[in-house]
């Protein structure tokens, strides 16, 4: 595995914890000399991966579109910046990009970016592994409606069971190692 695209949030939020695991899953990706894809903001969570894993040495590979990119949202010291015409096609190109997939706590945007690569997944579009980062139970409310949803015959099981779940960044990581392994 040697990309990760990682959806955030772009805004800070208020538990200290979410900007910690941001941090600690920059540094990750760049001792791992893994390529961290991400949004290419320069706000909230998402700044904080960028900055730490640049700052451990790692290459951080930016997705944008034109519009954020001329209002100056977007991050200037990355390793390589794509600027895209529209929102979809840099969903594709991030999905593309990368080898597997981590949300962490983020808002409508991450969690728009986590279902379209889950939904792929189930549909067979692609086999490529995906993790939800639960940072102090940010998650909980999600994976109860997720379990909800399999339970009353909404989701396959083999979708639910794909979606791997972890509160620690580097566990996350080798799960998502361990689940490309097991991919067909
Ligand atoms: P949100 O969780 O609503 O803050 O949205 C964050 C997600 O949407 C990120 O994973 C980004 O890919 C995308 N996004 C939101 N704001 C920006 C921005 N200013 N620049 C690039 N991507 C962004």
């Amino acid at each position: 595995m040697k990309s990760i695209c990682v959806f955030l949030g772009s805004s800070a939020g208020t538990d200290p914890a979410h900007m910690e695991a941001a941090a600690a899953l920059g540094r990750e990706l760049a001792e791992r000399g893994m390529i961290c894809v991400y949004g290419g903001s320069r706000t909230g969570l998402m700044n904080r991966l960028a900055e730490c894993a640049l700052a451990a040495g790692g290459e951080v590979v930016g997705v944008t579109v034109q519009v954020l990119k001329d209002k100056e949202e977007f991050h200037r010291g990355l390793t390589r910046l794509h600027v895209v015409p529209t929102m979809h096609q840099r969903k594709t190109m991030m999905i593309d990009l990368a080898d597997g997939f981590v949300a962490l706590p983020g808002g409508i945007g991450t969690w728009d970016e986590f279902f379209e690569v889950i939904t792929l997944r189930q549909l067979g579009f692609h086999a490529k592994p995906c993790g939800l980062l639960d940072v102090n139970g940010f998650y909980q409310p999600l994976l109860q409606m997720l379990d909800k949803a399999e339970k009353e015959g909404l989701m396959k099981r083999s979708a639910r069971k794909a979606i791997v779940v972890s509160s620690d960044p580097a566990e996350m990581l080798d799960l998502l190692i361990a689940a490309e392994k097991r991919a067909p």
